[in-house]
């Protein structure tokens, strides 16, 4: 009996950590929701979210919140260490975290980096822990702000590892996941990237139906109906919800938020799901965001260690209030004016040929596209707008940033860092002649190397001048030469201020290399866009919807700035009193 019973031992500290890491980190949208909520805790206006490989290769999260101290930053690593709690009051607590475990959590299963500064002042520190240990401690650049970087996570933990291991899977885990963060954060302006390409991005607008069309898309903005505001036990609430025509099959985009924390009150959900079964089709679910404000003392978050479980006192009176104005909603259902059948429709089925036979069906028919409803050209307003006909409404479209958002995308897949190799670039007629200042030219020789891997060969010509002798092939962005080639679109890009762009940005320098790099693309996407004011013709017109229409992001240019504004069918009926 004896040789078969093992001593009993305290675990290595490195291996408890690392189980007790498990019920924080299960996979990698759980370490992005841990570092974005700390943004958010930090009063973040604006949060950035960079994954890798699924997240298993690099997570980092950015931020322009309040900052960590140096000497803070090692302890802010540390097994329950938190800003968060000042007593031991846990029925008060206001933010996100409070429990001091993330860090610490993430540190036990990958390799961290903090970089954070305080102030404006430009230099902050940087902490780098690997299998818990200390490995850099030192100054780093850093405006205000934090960036937290997890790299090879669960690399250490191979069971794990293997359930994660579908990067496609993990990318949409976390695409859910920010999605949801963005609708309980409406005012910070969040943006995702995988593998350098833009997967969702906000405005920040602080509206939930702007918020929730950005996270889910344009095509819902037709059917938005508000919810509430209403009063019950204490609570307030309000919010938005998709009409009967864009039901899920799932739970999935059905969103409460209490007391900005995205959460799944079961004694909510419940009435919330048995008042609107009976108004929508069977086994279908709506889209829906409701915000809840409730007083700090009457939520109990602390049910579950992923806190999506909270409780509410009172939640019977709260969730029937909600189910009635849930129901009442989508009983006041808007009249939806629908596409007639037309010709070219038929089109829908082979969306791969529409470019090509642009030419050859009628110019009247709808554009069908991944991404936008399908939209009937009526005609370019004041030379700056496109306005379109859609299923629930009208649509204007701000011709410059819809083509800046076209070209972004296209320069990010062709140039972005991980984008593999670059298409060649092209040589110019001519060079051009870039003259700087003489402050500028340490800098900008600094760039070149940077400016050659996107494909823009810049040569000294000796004192304060450079030549610009080829640059990316990208139609459209290639300087001075108009191209009249298969993407109409792209022929009407007005290329000039290129080399004040170049120089500019080589000016900006300091920051990070690969924010740079992405802040070039924004702005070459911006100076060869479409201006406003440029009337355009329809075959152009309709390449511009197309191609808006096959972005990730329709709604919102690289600057995050609207570009796209739906004027739906109730907003209409409510002006013109045609009820
Ligand atoms: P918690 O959020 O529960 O306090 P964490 O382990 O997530 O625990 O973070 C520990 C501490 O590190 C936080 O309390 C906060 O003081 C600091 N911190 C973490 N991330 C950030 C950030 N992005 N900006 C500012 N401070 C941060
Ligand atoms: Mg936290």
């Amino acid at each position: 009996m004896s040789e078969l019973r093992a001593p009993i031992r305290v675990l290595p500290a490195a291996v408890a950590a690392r189980i007790a890491a498990g019920e924080i980190v299960e996979r990698p949208a759980s370490v992005v929701k841990e570092l974005v909520e700390n943004a958010l805790d930090a009063g973040a206006r604006y949060v950035r979210v960079d994954v890798r490989g699924g997240g298993l290769g690099l997570i980092r999260v950015g931020d322009d919140g309040v900052g960590i101290r140096a000497a803070e930053l090692w302890l802010a690593c540390q097994r329950h260490a938190t800003s968060k709690l000042a007593g031991d009051d846990l029925g008060g607590v206001q933010t996100l975290g409070f429990r001091g475990e993330a860090l610490p959590s993430i540190a036990a299963v990958a390799e961290l980096t903090l970089v954070s500064a305080p102030d404006e002042g430009g230099v902050g520190w940087k902490v780098t822990l690997r299998d818990g240990r200390v490995v850099a401690d030192e100054p780093a650049p850093r405006t205000r702000g934090t960036t937290v970087s997890v790299r090879h996570l669960f690399q250490n933990v191979p069971a794990r590892l293997a359930a994660s291991a579908r990067a496609q899977t993990e990318v949409a885990q976390i695409g859910q996941t920010v999605r949801r963060l963005a609708l309980a954060a409406p005012h910070v302006r969040l943006a995702l990237f995988s593998d350098r390409r833009l997967v969702l991005q906000t405005t920040g607008s602080g509206d939930l139906a702007t918020t929730l069309v950005e996270v889910y898309g344009p095509a819902l903005a037709g059917d938005l109906l508000p919810l509430g505001p209403v009063e019950a036990a204490g609570t307030r609430a309000w919010g938005v919800v998709g009409g009967p025509e864009v039901t899920r099959p799932g739970r999935n985009q059905v969103n409460l938020i209490v007391n900005g924390r995205w959460v799944q009150p079961r004694g909510l959900l419940a009435p919330l799901e048995a008042a609107y079964r009976p108004v929508l089709p069977r086994g279908r679910h709506p889209v829906l965001v409701l915000a809840l404000e409730t007083p700090p003392d009457r939520v109990d978050i602390n049910v579950h260690p992923a806190k999506l479980e909270v409780r509410l006192l009172e939640e019977r009176v709260i969730g029937a209030a909600l189910g009635e104005v849930v129901r009442d909603a989508l009983g006041r259902r808007p009249v939806s004016l629908r596409l007639p059948p037309a010709a070219g429709l038929d089109l829908l089925h082979r969306p791969d040929g529409l470019a090509e036979e642009r030419g050859e069906w009628d110019d009247q028919g709808p554009i069908v596209t991944p991404y936008l409803p399908p939209l009937r050209l009526v005609g370019q307003v004041q030379a700056r707008l496109l306005l379109l006909e859609g299923p629930a409404g009208l649509y204007l479209v701000d011709q410059h940033r819809a083509h800046e958002r076209i070209l972004f995308e296209r320069l990010a897949a062709a140039h972005g860092v991980d984008a593999g190799p670059a298409p060649e670039p092209v040589a110019l007629p001519e060079p051009l002649v870039l003259e700087l200042r003489p402050a500028q030219v340490a800098r900008f020789g600094r760039r070149l190397e940077d400016l050659a891997d996107l494909g823009f060969q810049l040569e000294a010509f000796g004192g304060r001048t450079f030549l610009l002798r080829a640059a990316p092939s990208l139609p459209g962005v290639l300087p001075g030469a108009p191209d009249r080639s298969p993407e109409a679109l792209i022929g009407v890009g007005e290329p000039d201020g290129l080399a004040a762009t170049l120089v500019t940005l080589a000016d900006e320098g300091a920051g990070e290399g690969e924010d740079w790099r992405e802040r070039l693309l924004v702005q070459l996407a911006c100076r060869t866009a479409v201006r406003r004011g440029r009337p355009l013709d329809r075959p152009a017109m309709r390449a511009l919807v197309e191609g808006l229409g096959r972005t990730t992001t329709p709604a919102v240019c690289p600057h995050g700035s609207p570009l796209l504004m739906h004027v739906g069918d109730a907003l209409l009926e409510k002006q013109f009193d045609w009820r």
